[in-house]
């Protein structure tokens, strides 16, 4: 399991990081959310032991990360750390070496990879002469074929197209089976809500949310029912705690003050015709911006 436990991270006058906790136990996908300058890569380097914070630790299964350890800790960095002047091979083998494999055990791992990605015709090919998306399956590759106990994942679907994601999303699945402890940063809250149960968002380097994603959106509560039916608006009128009617198409969106309201609506319409009646989980994006907005 990894421990991030209190750090923080100033450059100068700018506060990178500020007072960051969190947990990601084995086989947990563990996102780390934030726009651009949050703190997302400062954390990782923090984490890596590239660079020291200011206070607090960090500790990969009850120890502190240093080099003894680094070798169970892949990395994927947002700006691509290839040898571009190597073959494919050349490239698995140098990383391959650095981290304790024999031979045997890179051929291998290689060649079920280069299948894995359909790219095993570019196993003698230079880096350099790979396009973007297939040099981050290489840079991918090299990080996980040791098998770590955690792996990093700065923004690691930047300039992937959408089958690309899947394949990627698909090896980080498998990963997770074999309890791995991934922890994936972007500014895509799309894919952080889908791939990960639990999550940090960072604003000026601060945890503004921190948690399972589950137990977030719970707190947050239901903010809006959707109605498909044979309803009017002056039947919502009158019901308290609704602060917006809008209808779109044949559906009636109704935004809501909490969830005690739901059954209000549910019963002041249960007689209609009603096709549709649901209750709408709040999404990553809509928790964000108000979680922001209020800062503000
Ligand atoms: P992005 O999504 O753009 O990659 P990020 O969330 O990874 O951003 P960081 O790169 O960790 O953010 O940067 C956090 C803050 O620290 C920013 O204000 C940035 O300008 C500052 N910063 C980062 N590295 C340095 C450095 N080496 N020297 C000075 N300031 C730095």
């Amino acid at each position: 399991m990894l421990k991030v436990n209190n750090i923080s991270k100033n450059y100068g006058k700018v506060q990178a990081v500020d007072g960051l906790s969190f947990e990601c136990r084995e086989g947990e996908i563990f996102g780390l959310l934030g726009e651009n300058g949050a703190g997302k890569t400062t954390t990782f380097r923090i984490i890596m032991g590239l660079i020291d914070a200011n206070q607090g630790s960090v500790t990969l299964e009850g120890a502190p990360i240093d080099y003894t350890k680094t070798d169970q800790i892949g990395f994927v960095t947002e700006e691509r750390s290839l040898l571009t002047k190597l073959t494919v091979e050349e490239q698995a083998q140098f990383y391959g070496a650095l981290k304790g494999m024999s031979q045997e055990e890179i051929d291998k791992a290689l060649s079920y990879w280069l299948e894995k990605f359909e790219i095993s015709s570019y196993r003698t090919r230079k880096i350099k002469e790979l396009s973007k998306g297939n040099q981050q399956k290489i840079q991918f590759i090299c990080a996980i074929m040791n098998h770590p106990k955690l792996l990093i994942l700065d923004e690691p679907f930047t300039g992937l197209d959408p089958i690309n994601v899947k394949m990627l999303k698909d090896a980080i699945y498998d990963l997770k089976k074999e309890g791995c402890s991934i922890i994936f940063s972007s500014h895509q809250m799309e894919y952080i809500e889908e791939f990960c149960e639990k999550l940090v968002i960072l604003v000026k380097g601060k945890a503004i949310l921190n948690g399972y994603l589950n137990e977030i959106k719970k707190a947050y509560g239901i903010k809006q029912i959707e109605i498909i039916g044979e309803v009017q608006r002056e039947d919502f009128e009158k019901i308290k705690g609704i602060k917006a009617i809008k209808k779109h198409q044949n559906k009636w969106i109704l935004s809501i003050q909490n969830e005690e309201v739901v059954d209000k609506v549910f019963q002041a319409i249960r007689s209609r015709k009603i096709y549709k009646f649901e209750a709408i989980e709040p999404t990553l994006n809509e928790i964000f911006i108000e979680k922001v907005g209020s800062l503000k």
